[in-house]
């Protein structure tokens, strides 16, 4: 996994709890002043894994896939993209997630949960755009990138799979990813 940016902010006013929550890319951790530095690395450890936890029992079913790729589609494709199906898949080993532009249905692998919500949503989004563009040309590309993290979201899936499997994903056919 890459590495996470975790920022510590530490408060007077914030005497006896301590909180942690995502803020895009980073991850915020609050504590009470008064902690020691021993502390305080105890403390963030266990807010990030009790974090990271939540996260994984955290399951977006395939609604909120479809509802999460509609507005995606209308924030940065023009509402272009009409997906009828958006859906969880456990069968897909070597892939993040596939399409089927014909019938207008995604398929994202159950491997992405857990993982922030910005990194499932470029591989949504990259799905999205076979549906407009089969191949990954200049104008697929294009059209990708309007998605603002896209390039730090291919890096951390790459980061994933370098450290998974040793190798990149395999990229197979053009639509398919
Ligand atoms: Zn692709």
């Amino acid at each position: 996994m890459p590495p996470e940016t975790v920022e510590v902010r530490r408060s007077s006013r914030r005497r006896r709890t301590v909180s942690a929550y995502r803020d895009g890319e980073k991850t915020i951790v609050l504590l009470p002043a008064g902690l020691s530095s021993t502390d305080e690395e105890q403390w963030v450890r266990r807010m990030l894994d009790r974090l990271a936890a939540k996260e994984q029992r955290r399951r977006p079913s395939d609604d909120d896939l479809l509802e999460r790729a509609t507005d995606l589609s209308t924030r940065y494709l023009d509402g272009q993209a009409t997906p009828s199906s958006v859906r969880w898949v456990e069968n897909q080993q070597h892939r993040w997630g596939s399409c089927t532009p014909d019938h207008g249905t995604i398929r994202i692998s159950t491997r992405l949960r857990g993982m922030p919500a910005w990194v499932v949503d470029y591989v949504i989004m990259h799905e999205l755009v076979h549906l407009l563009v089969p191949s990954h040309g200049p104008r697929f590309w294009a059209l990708v990138e309007r998605y603002p993290r896209a390039e730090r979201a291919r890096g951390f899936l790459e980061g994933f799979s370098t450290a998974t499997h040793g190798s990149q994903e395999d990229h197979g056919s053009p639509e398919e990813w």
